[in-house]
């Protein structure tokens, strides 16, 4: 089975004849000779192909580590309750976030998962309170995993956090100062 090059859309090899060609003209142009130049020996063409040799891997290990490196950014579906990653996967969780359900890679693309900071909450702070669509509280602080909670669990902890700072010694933080 063949199929033929068409002119909008040339093949690979099309493709790859064009850049030969610009690239030759493009040399021409800036040194004025062509390959059938004579003034490099064997061992220079050798050098040079060795060097053009060592760029590609290079490259290569480069675009592999962008690969790697690269992240499925998940956002929340709120109105519809799931998670959408930036591949394209919808992933349902019954709570919490895929930090606190310890979803670190994506089952679809296998790519590293970040949730991006929502809209739901206005500042961009060290620690951010607000409320979700779904009117759970939602804090952020860096460094940690964000935490949502409903009205009742938030009681508990506001009250709870009172007691405790109560008790707390305050010259503590009056000494770092
Ligand atoms: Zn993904």
């Amino acid at each position: 089975m063949t199929t033929e090059p068409t002119n909008d859309k040339p093949q690979c090899e099309e493709a790859v004849i064009q850049k030969i060609r610009q690239r030759r003209d493009a040399g021409r142009r800036k040194y004025g000779v062509s390959m059938e130049r004579t003034d490099l020996s064997r061992l220079d063409w050798l050098n040079h192909a060795q060097q053009e040799g060592m760029d590609f891997v290079i490259y290569l290990e480069k675009l592999i580590q962008q690969e790697q490196s690269s992240v499925c950014e998940w956002t929340e579906n709120e109105s519809h309750g799931y998670w959408e990653g930036s591949c394209g996967l919808a992933w349902e969780l019954t709570t919490g976030t895929p930090e606190t359900n310890g979803v670190w890679c994506c089952p679809r693309c296998g790519r590293r998962v970040t949730t991006n900071a929502q809209s739901e909450t206005p500042a961009n702070d060290d620690i951010e309170i607000g409320i979700s669509t779904t009117g759970r509280m939602v804090v952020r602080m860096t460094g940690t995993p964000e935490i949502r909670l409903d009205r009742d669990w938030a009681e508990r902890l506001h009250a709870r956090i009172g007691e405790v700072l109560r008790q707390m010694p305050t010259d503590q933080a009056q000494a770092r100062t």
